[in-house]
């Protein structure tokens, strides 16, 4: 097995496709060096040798061999020696993973520095500042990273600590300002921090220093914030990071030399124009971290007009070479310009929608690799609310519009604040000076993020993009006052808990709670959606209870009503009175008379959304309570209900006991109500049949599907289905109309699926309830599995929450079985799902392989739904 894997000068052992061994950054950095990109030499440590590091504890002799071998190559191809003289050999350190995880894993630089070398460094640069500058710079990420020295409990990096004090000391604002005394001091002073910390010198041995660099980059890959993100990304904890080697580059040589970052198209709306940001007389970490802002890309022309002539070059041909908009590092010493890495660039989805459509314009890419190129999950972000324009709020502070989205939320300052209060439902707004990826965990909880410093590509900005998280950066004017929790605008103060809006499409901060308004999806958007529709064989429907949320869902490119949810009908306002009269009713006459109550309400909402559905099937369920959902619950409601029905509170009170369940989800709910009380599925089958007629007697194509909830036995399904049908009959002949119809039921318990035949042999479709099918297949309820299923996540016994996305292995195979009992009884028997997983873009492309002929989901989700279900079926 190879172990490293040399790029030097033109030739490089790896390539582009090798991301599982070399990570994405390394692959990347073989390439470009392929290619002929101006790439510094190194090598990359093999992403397999990460996990035998972090079970033994310590590099393998053969990679130490493998190592000490490649340093002599590099200091062949660089002409000069690690650790000694004429021309001393600087290292950086990067991490990169298979899967790119911005900023989680850590980097070192300028590895290599002692106090002789640092010595060799200032002569042959004539430049002590600068040798010391990025000695001081060493010993800092060397002690951050190796060391764990991080931010203390009272206030931050004890290293940025005292560089601040020096700063101030000397009165200026830039690091780069100080004079090359204060620097060597400055490292002293580092020096005996990490003294202090760790009970031994730094080490000075330039092999040492390398070897456990080697090893906190692999340790990083299990930080917490890298298993956060991990999490959230699902990417899985088994890949393992690479190890990238690098001669030092410097682009903190004085004014002729810079670093910067640049996209080869604007990352927040996609324009096609060079986008990006540097900082003259830096390290590449200083653009990244916020901590300077960085100056547009635009102004390099002038600083460094050669390099940035070369930097345009290089950057059409790595987006045509990788066809995709790439995310480029670059530093420019003394006037000459290297790449450090390059990546396919995070984007919001306003940007990924009008890049797809326009590279295929292009001729750069073809429509199925458009459709391919966008994160399903990541147009919720388009889907996503906007500060709405009509109001008149007031603003508190600008600045840069790092992600887009609006959201609204109560202040917090710290990342495990934003955890705890979100944990508690409160929504919160992340403010910040900046963010570290140790904030991970609260940008994660937070609905928003605000920072006051750092610019488009600082850490906070790229992390929210990537979440789809609105975010505003390099708001200026917030003035923090740590100890107190709060933030001061000029003479506005903010206490932790006000409210904020957060407007990151303008990147401005309002006071209050500020109303949102639904987002309109442009013309990109409708070009894509079509190219992913002719591609998909999966229809998509989606669930919907009102005729508004119907509407929505239309708009989204609903091809039907998959699940009417028909007791949500009754959640609102005083409706849940004439249905917990129902519930408590000791009798069929008292039954019937909450029934009477209900019934016009029934129709009247069907009538509504058979008129916005004109055209498309609808799926209405008959009805389906956990009765506990709508028990009266307290003295007060009792009592309250009691008045209405006239009956003795007592009475109701021991009414309520007897209907109390302990085990609701598998109680008393679904089509067992209408067996036992067969005049609700009567009354429900009414409402559905004059409601269709009334509409079709306005014009309106009508296609009801009635379905029959928690089907476990084919003799359940015929006794309900013999109901509706003879109620449509009745319908159909008092009003001298017929209407074609369907009723079919829900597979949503383990018997039903196995059963399938004899139930396909009565039903005119199926539509799988996978909520139900979860937690009956698990035997995990649904109500309570809130409180352990995280732990089985976070702790990777379950890769994934079953509820979230389908388990295949387990739930998928009665899904399976049941497709094939059913059609192998009645051939051509449709079939869809409406439980939570049809709008989970993993589970969509379950469905497909299942031959399933829709899927329904929540109306925000069906355009995931459409895109998800068009790359399943191209790469079938
Ligand atoms: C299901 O069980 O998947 C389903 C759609 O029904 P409900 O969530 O209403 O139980
Ligand atoms: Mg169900």
């Amino acid at each position: 097995m190879t172990l490293v894997y040399a790029f030097a000068n033109g030739k490089a052992d790896g390539n582009k496709d090798m991301h599982d061994v070399l990570g994405g950054k390394g692959a990347n950095l073989a390439e470009m060096t392929n290619i002929g990109v101006p790439v510094p030499p190194g090598f990359t440590i093999s992403a397999v040798l990460c996990h035998d590091y972090l079970d033994k504890g310590s590099l393998s002799d053969d990679l130490k061999r493998e190592m000490r071998a490649a340093m002599s190559r590099l200091e062949e191809a660089t002409g000069r020696c690690f650790g000694s003289g004429p021309r001393a050999l600087l290292l950086a350190i990067r991490s990169g993973a298979a899967v790119s995880m911005p900023g989680m894993m850590d980097t070192i630089l300028n590895l290599g520095l002692n106090d002789e070398t640092v010595r060799i460094l200032a002569d042959e640069s004539n430049n002590p500042q600068f040798a010391f500058d990025s000695y001081r710079r060493f010993v800092q990420m060397y002690g951050n990273v190796v060391f764990e020295i991080k931010n203390s409990e009272n206030g931050g990096d004890p290293f940025e600590h005292e560089l601040e004090q020096l700063k101030r000391a000397r009165g200026i604002e830039r690091d780069i300002d100080l004079e090359a005394e204060d620097l060597e001091g400055l490292v002293n002073t580092f020096k005996s921090i990490v003294r202090e910390h760790t009970g031994q010198p730094f080490p000075d041995d330039p092999e040492d220093q390398l070897l456990r660099a080697v090893e906190a980059v692999f340790r990083s890959w299990n930080s917490r914030r890298a298993g956060d993100y991990r999490r959230v990304h699902k990417i899985p904890n088994t890949l393992g990071t690479a190890v990238n080697i690098m001669a030092m580059v410097f682009g903190n040589l004085g004014e002729d030399s810079g670093t910067g970052v640049a996209f080869t198209r604007d990352p927040t709306t996609g324009a096609n124009e060079l986008f990006g940001e540097f900082l003259v007389n830096a390290q590449g970490e200083d653009v990244v971290a916020g901590i300077r802002t960085p100056e547009p890309l635009t102004n390099m022309r002038d600083k460094f007009p050669q390099a940035f002539d070369e930097f345009t070059k290089i950057s059409e041909v790595l987006e045509r070479h990788y066809r995709d908009v790439q995310d480029i590092e670059f530093t420019v010493e003394r006037g000459k310009l290297y790449v450090l890495q390059t990546r396919g660039a995070k984007r919001t989805a306003a940007a990924a929608v009008r890049v797809a459509v326009q590279m295929v314009e292009e001729g750069l890419i073809d429509k199925s690799m458009a459709v391919n190129s966008l994160d399903p999950d990541q147009l919720n972000q388009l889907l996503h609310p906007m500060v709405d324009p009509e109001t008149h709020a007031q603003v508190l502070t600008e600045g840069l519009p790092a992600s887009p989205g609006a959201a609204v939320g109560r202040v917090v300052f710290n990342a495990d604040r934003a955890e705890e209060m979100a944990g508690q439902g409160v929504p919160v707004i992340l403010v910040r000076r900046e963010t570290s990826p140790d904030d991970f965990h609260g940008m994660v909880a937070s609905q928003a993020i605000v920072t006051s410093r750092g610019g488009m590509t600082s850490h906070a900005a790229v992390v929210a993009r990537g979440m789809g998280k609105c975010c505003v950066v390099g708001a200026r004017a917030l003035d923090f006052d740590e100890p107190n929790h709060r933030v001061r605008v000029g003479d506005t103060w903010i206490d932790e808990g006000d409210w904020l809006t957060i407007d990151g499409t303008k990147g401005n901060v309002l006071l209050g709670q500020v109303s949102l308004v639904e987002p309109e999806l442009g013309d990109d958007f409708n070009t894509l959606m079509q190219w992913a529709d002719e591609r998909r064989r999966l229809r998509v429907r989606a669930n919907a209870d009102t005729p508004e949320d119907a509407a929505r869902a239309r708009g989204f490119g609903a091809e039907g009503i998959g699940l009417c949810r028909t007791e949500h009908m009754f959640f609102e306002g005083n409706r849940i009175d004439a249905m917990r009269e129902m519930i408590v009713a000791e009798d069929e006459p008292g039954r019937r008379d909450a029934l009477r109550k209900i019934l016009p309400m029934q129709r009247a909402d069907f009538v509504g959304i058979f008129r916005v559905m004109d055209g498309l099937p609808v799926t209405i369920r008959l009805l389906d309570p956990p009765l506990h959902e709508f028990l009266p619950h307290g003295e007060a409601d009792i009592a309250e209900l009691a008045e209405n029905m006239g009956v003795r509170i007592e009475r109701l009170r021991h009414t309520v006991e007897t209907l109390t369940e302990a085990n609701p989800m598998l109680g008393h709910r679904g089509c067992r109500l209408g067996i036992t009380y067969p005049e609700i599925t009567e009354m429900q089958a009414w409402a559905i049949f004059e409601a269709a007629c009334e509409v079709a007697a306005e014009g309106v194509e009508v296609y009801p599907e009635v379905m029959v909830p928690l089907v476990a036995h084919v003799e359940e399904f015929r006794r309900q289905a013999a109901i509706v049908r003879k109620t449509a009959d009745r319908v159909f002949e008092k009003r001298g109309q017929r209407i074609d119809y369907l009723v079919g039921t829900m597979i949503e318990v383990p018997r039903a699926a196995l059963t399938a035949d004899e139930i396909a042999a009565e039903a005119d479709f199926f539509s799988f309830g996978t909520n139900d099918l979860t937690q009956t297949t698990f035997g995990l309820s649904r109500d309570d599995s809130g409180r352990f299923l995280p732990h089985y996540v976070e702790t990777g016994l379950l890769k994934d929450d079953p509820f979230q996305s389908l388990d295949v292995s387990g739930v998928g195979q009665l899904v399976n079985l049941a497709v094939e009992r059913g059609r192998a009884k009645k051939p051509g028997l449709k079939i869809g799902i409406c439980g939570e997983h049809g709008g989970d873009p993993a589970s969509v492309v379950f469905f497909h392989g299942a031959e399933l002929n829709y899927v329904s989901c929540s109306p925000f989700r069906v355009p995931i739904a459409r895109l998800a279900a068009a790359q399943a079926a191209i790469k079938d």
